[in-house]
Parts: C-alpha cells; sequence; structure tokens
C-alpha cells in the first residue's frame, strides 16, 4: 500500500539552531527508504499561513535564541487554533527547546521581556543566567525499542510541569537545574530540550514518530526495518562516552 504523510514544518529559517532542520531532513529520508510520499509544508514569519489540522499528519518545530522567539511569537500565537485542533486529534508534533517552551504559559527573557506562548500546556519557563548546556542521555520513558535517547542540550529556560516526560535523565541536566527528567509528552506531542538535531542520532525516536503519524491514518501496525548501523555508531558513541 503506497502510503504519504504531509509534514508542516513551522520556522525552521528562525529557529534552526544546532541544526534541528535535521529533524525534518531525517524524517524524510527514512520515509523515502521506506517509499513512502513525502508532501512537506514549510512556512515562516510573514506568510499568511492557512492550514487544515486534518490535512496534516507531522509537525515540527525547532529551538532558537530568545531574540528569535520574539520574533515568531505573534506569528505563532495565529497559529494557535489549528496546532490545538491538530493535538486534540491526536496530531504528531516534534517541538524542541525554544518552541518547546512556547507551548507553556507565557515567560521572560533575560532582560525581563515576555515571550508570549501558546499557553496550550501547563508548564512555566523561567529564564535563568547560568545556562543549561552540554550533552545530554535520556532514559526513555516511552517504548522506543532502545531506551536511551541521546543528544545535546543548550538553554536558559528552566521549564516546569506535570505532563508525562520524555525520559529521565542519566547525564545532563534535563527540563530545569534541578530536575530529574526532561521533555514533555502528552498524546502524540513531544517536547524536548534535545538539539543534535535529535533525529538522525535517535533513529528509534524517528521511527516512532513516522509510525506514530502513519497509525493515524493507515491500518498499519509497525515500520519495515532500515540499516541503521550508521545511525546507531552516531548514537552508540555518545551512550559508550558516558555510561561505559
Ligand atoms: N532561548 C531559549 C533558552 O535559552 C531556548 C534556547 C534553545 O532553543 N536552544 O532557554
Amino acid at each position: 500500500m503506497k502510503m504519504e504523510l504531509n509534514i508542516v514544518d513551522f520556522y525552521s529559517d528562525v529557529l534552526n539552531i544546532y541544526g534541528d532542520i535535521g529533524n525534518l531532513l531525517c524524517l524524510k529520508k527514512r520515509c523515502q527508504w521506506r517509499d513512502i510520499t513525502i508532501n512537506q509544508k514549510c512556512f515562516s514569519i510573514g506568510e499568511d499561513i492557512d492550514l487544515d489540522y486534518e490535512d496534516t499528519d507531522l509537525i515540527l518545530i525547532g529551538g532558537g535564541s530568545d531574540r528569535n522567539q520574539e520574533a515568531i511569537a505573534n506569528n505563532f500565537l495565529n497559529q494557535r487554533k489549528y496546532i490545538d485542533s491538530y493535538l486534540d486529534n491526536d496530531g504528531v508534533l516534534l517541538a524542541v527547546c525554544g518552541s518547546y517552551q512556547m507551548f507553556g504559559n507565557n515567560f521572560k527573557n533575560i532582560d525581563g521581556m515576555d515571550i508570549n506562548c501558546l499557553e496550550i500546556f501547563d508548564m512555566e519557563t523561567i529564564i535563568s543566567k547560568d545556562r543549561l548546556i552540554g550533552d545530554i542521555i535520556l532514559n526513555s520513558n516511552i517504548e522506543l525499542g532502545n531506551d536511551k535517547i541521546v543528544g545535546f542540550e543548550n538553554h536558559g529556560g528552566n521549564s516546569y510541569h506535570d505532563y508525562n516526560t520524555l525520559g529521565i535523565v542519566d547525564i545532563g541536566f534535563g527540563n530545569n537545574k534541578d530536575a530529574v527528567d526532561e521533555g514533555l509528552v502528552f498524546k502524540n506531542f513531544i517536547g524536548t530540550y534535545l538539539h543534535g538535531p535529535l533525529l538522525p542520532k535517535n533513529p528509534h525516536l524517528a521511527d516512532y514518530l513516522i509510525l506514530s503519524a502513519l497509525k493515524n491514518k493507515y491500518e498499519i501496525s509497525s515500520l519495515s526495518p532500515l540499516d541503521d548501523s550508521i545511525e546507531s555508531k552516531a548514537h552508540d558513541f555518545m551512550v559508550n562516552k558516558y555510561l561505559s
């Protein structure tokens, strides 16, 4: 059965710190390798965006500086109804760092200026001058077939919420300076501080997102396996560097 996914990518020309656009490239390639057609729509600020949540299968948004978050905030708030309806209908969405923060309540940047947020999740983000920077490894809280998720974090924002999290922190900081866990998982929304980009070094998480999106459209329970020897080498290098 020929399958296809409609992927919407927001602001990757502005929120693309540490190459978060790599998440889109990774998902596209893993779908192409499986002969799954990708219909990609990329949007940025200044564009009139008129999207139908029922015609969207996967949304990706990356991270960036406080200034870049401010730059997209107004346009992002205009997408709230669409994104809220999309998530309510089990839409698959990956938000990295700065965009993850903006799904919560408003927060102030390092200069005390408000950065307006979607207020979809009851999450507080408090910017601190001490940044949380470095490699990060999680023990995944979602069943991925490989229990480790590796990445890199660099954020001044400390996020606090009571939702399920992506993983327990083995190495690194996580949601805030005192956190034992990281990210936010709600239905098919995944928010995370992990850059890298995240997905190329975590093919199991990439496939989790692809399969979750396909399950919303097709009677499918698994994906055909790929040769992930190179991806696993990069992933295992990080795990062995810190955990062996
Ligand atoms: N500007 C936000 C912070 O410093 C997000 C940073 C990012 O996306 N890496 O917390």
